[in-house]
């Protein structure tokens, strides 16, 4: 099609003077292309300076995607020109029909958001964007839970109702032009919009829509059932016309009867539900047919009882079908008399009655509002507008109190208060909103939650505490040595994670505290000259008694926790239960050896992190159990003094095998790519890196870039040291104390 050129192709019979007003340009340039012209034609419900921009947004459009055609070989340019089409109907403001001839060409051209933004303002660049996002996640399990799942997805990253719109239409039109695409695909596209876009269409209340969506389905996916199904849904429909205009007459003649004007249609049911109809309830053909539909529209609500009225007198009608819909509407909104008439022969015959604005809500929903808004309300923003709507379905839904399904999914739709993300196999995860990595890796699965060390959110490292958002691909990175942190408590959305983190944890210490006490009195005992074996029972009953313990166990806990001293109890212990005089002093025993996993009884200190390697002491605070710091510790200079007792001889296992977290400071020139050079560098020792971040604020000729990482000691430390030295742009590596 040649709707471009528009300079040169102008005729000269177009006026001699060559500076024509650009209105005039775009005149010209409607005229060459019929579907072009209808479109802007359709458009007249907007301001003249609108509607330029719409031309303006149309020609951008046709540029960038210069060159690329649908498969059926037009102009790619029809596409988004048909979709914006759908969106005029709708009688939909200017940024929708902007985005929706942009919709494509973030996808699949080199326009960027930026430039959509400078040119048609952030609004139009944000719905564009949106819709781009919206194309990228890939449904891929027809399961209900994951169908359901995924509409809801949709709906939240569709932040703006305006980008269901124009989603909606695009699916549409995508379905219409599909006859070339090869048929697999043509199903699966197919498919998912029986499962996604139709029922969120449905919800929406924009039935039309929803039921040229199934119908087109449908067709591609059962061609020849289709094909069958509508031909004999002709064919009925011939063989039924004498019942039909029987009916019609009959109704026709009643209502004038009684002086009622109306308009009075035929009800066709889509192919698909007659489909469904059949497969569903195991009805044959004639059965789902052999109900005749008709729809009354009125011009007022008493006339609707006036029409019901004069339709009972005519036909018998069948008790307990009437429904008084106008009286009591449903909770989306719908209105409607129904009700069922005996006809001639016993057909049953469903009627409708409603007003023209009844019947305007019943079929295009949300969009009802926009499509037949009142003048005067005619600057409200379209968001708003939803938002009265909505507000006006929770006021119908108290006055009836009928809750059903659909304002629920509504409100959920339109206000989420979840998130949905993928897990690396494509299931589709929902959480509270806020909800982090954590809370995701204990949704997969406990062992998960607790082994979980790091994580990536679309490939890339981020911290354990970062927030999920709508669409995240999420990868949880575990380590057979990790154990829950404590500090997640403080981050983590869900119950589940919460509840496992405190199970954990509570196990971990009680376990954890009596293996802790049980080692350090036997440290004393041994420093004493004794051994646990050789006190005798009723010794161990005399100081259990003395102290208010049941058990050792229970005792050794006490130790652990540090609410009794090891030295304490051990010299009662030796003394055959007597009380010793002195209660002071360090203990001056062996070491006692650690290794750090030990679990929350012993914990390494996060002000310093300690690892193997570095010189160690413990501090033992009550109900805290024992805390390992390195000697340089600033912490342990500060505290040291003033309560020495607890300050107990700690020193490392010789070989813990297992990892420890160290945080590195390194300071490189600020040169592109540094941070992946110096992370390539850790890697290839065969070194986790836990957390990375880069400091923004000195945007100089250095930087730092901050690693959290794992090694087994300080001599795996100082092997990695030595590795990123050799790094050109590294100038400095310090190993950081101070979490800051
Ligand atoms: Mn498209």
């Amino acid at each position: 099609m040649s709707y471009s050129a528009p300079a040169s192709s102008s005729s000269p019979s177009n006026g001699s003077s060559g500076t024509s007003e650009p209105e005039r340009r775009v005149l010209e340039y409607d005229y060459e292309d019929p579907a072009y012209r209808v479109f802007i034609d359709t458009l007249s419900y907007l301001p003249p300076d609108e509607v330029a921009l719409v031309c303006a947004a149309y020609r951008f459009s046709d540029e960038a995607h210069q060159g690329q055609t649908r498969l059926s070989g037009e102009p790619y340019i029809t596409h988004p020109l048909a979709v914006a089409g759908a969106l005029a109907e709708w009688r939909m403001d200017v940024q929708a029909i902007v985005a929706a001839l942009l919709h494509d060409v973030m996808e699949d051209t080199a326009v960027t958001k930026a430039q959509i933004a400078e040119r048609f303002g952030k609004q139009v660049a944000d719905l564009v964007d949106g819709l781009s996002k919206l194309d990228k996640i890939e449904f891929q399990s027809y399961q209900d839970a994951q169908a359901e799942n995924f509409r809801k997805m949709l709906m939240a990253m569709a932040s703006d109702l305006r980008i269901v719109l124009i989603k909606l239409a695009d699916r549409r039109h995508n379905l219409q032009t599909m006859a070339p695409v090869r048929p697999e695909k043509r199903r699966r596209i197919a498919h998912e919009t029986l499962e996604i876009y139709a029922p969120i269409a449905t919800r929406l209340g924009l039935n039309n829509i929803s039921r040229q969506l199934q119908d087109l389905s449908f067709r591609h996916i059962h061609p020849l059932r289709f094909a069958v199904l509508s031909k004999a849904v002709k064919a009925a429909r011939g063989n039924r016309r004498e019942l039909l205009t029987k009916i019609l007459e009959g109704v026709h003649g009643k209502l004038a009867e009684a002086h009622i004007e109306a308009g009075v249609f035929g009800r066709e049911k889509s192919l698909y539900s007659i489909y469904r109809k059949m497969v569903d309830k195991h009805l044959s053909f004639s059965q789902v047919l052999d109900i005749y539909g008709f729809r009354v529209i009125v011009k007022d609500v008493p006339t609707c009882y006036l029409a019901l009225g004069a339709l009972h007198a005519l036909f018998k009608p069948v008790p307990g079908k009437f429904k008084d819909y106008i009286a009591i509407p449903k909770v989306n909104g719908y209105q409607s008399l129904h009700t069922t008439l005996i006809g001639p022969y016993g057909t049953p015959i469903e009627i409708q009655i409603r007003t023209q604005a009844m019947h305007h809500l019943a079929e295009e929903g949300i969009a009802s509002h926009w499509l037949y808004k009142d003048t005067v309300e005619s600057g409200a923003d379209l968001q708003d507008k939803m938002h009265v709507w909505l507000q006006s379905l929770l006021e119908l839904q108290s006055a009836t109190g009928d809750s059903s399904e659909f304002l629920e999914h509504v409100k959920v739709d339109l206000f989420p208060d979840e998130v949905y993300v993928f897990t690396p196999k494509g299931q589709i995860l929902a959480l509270p909103r806020g909800a982090t990595v954590i809370d995701f890796a204990y949704a997969v699965h406990t062992d998960i939650g607790h082994r979980c060390v790091a994580a990536r959110i679309d490939h890339e490292l981020i911290p354990l505490s970062a927030e999920l958002a709508n669409g995240n691909q999420v990868e949880i990175i575990t380590a057979p040595f990790a154990n829950p942190n404590p500090a997640w408590l403080g981050y983590v959305k869900t119950s589940r994670a919460r509840s496992r983190i405190r199970q954990f944890l509570r196990g971990v210490q009680q376990e954890g505290a009596s293996a802790l006490g049980e080692k350090m009195l036997n440290q004393e005992l041994r420093a004493l000259g004794i051994g646990a074996a050789g006190i005798p029972a009723p010794v161990w009953e005399h100081v259990l008694q003395e102290t208010g313990k049941k058990t050792k166990r229970e005792l050794y806990s006490e130790i652990g926790l540090g609410r009794s001293l090891a030295v304490v109890v051990a010299r009662r212990l030796a003394e055959g239960g007597e009380v010793p005089q002195s209660e002071s002093g360090a203990s001056t025993t062996a070491p006692l050896l650690i290794r750090g996993t030990e679990g929350m009884a012993i914990q390494l200190a996060t002000c310093c992190q300690p690892i193997p390697g570095d010189p160690i002491i413990g501090l033992l605070r009550k109900d805290q159990g024992l805390r390992i710091h390195t000697h340089a510790c600033p912490e342990v200079r500060k505290s040291r003094s003033p309560e020495p007792q607890n300050w107990i001889h700690v020193e490392w296992e010789p070989d813990p095998g297992q990892v420890f977290d160290v945080r590195l400071k390194v300071t490189a020139k600020n040169v592109l790519g540094v941070l992946g050079k110096v992370s390539t560098a850790i890697a290839l020792e065969g070194i986790n890196i836990g957390y990375v971040n880069m400091d923004r604020r000195n945007a100089g000729i250095f930087t730092d870039l901050h690693f959290l990482v794992q090694v087994t000691g300080r001599t795996h430390l100082a092997l990695l040291m030595r590795g990123l030295r050799r790094i050109p742009e590294v100038v400095r590596i310090v190993r950081e104390q101070e979490s800051s």
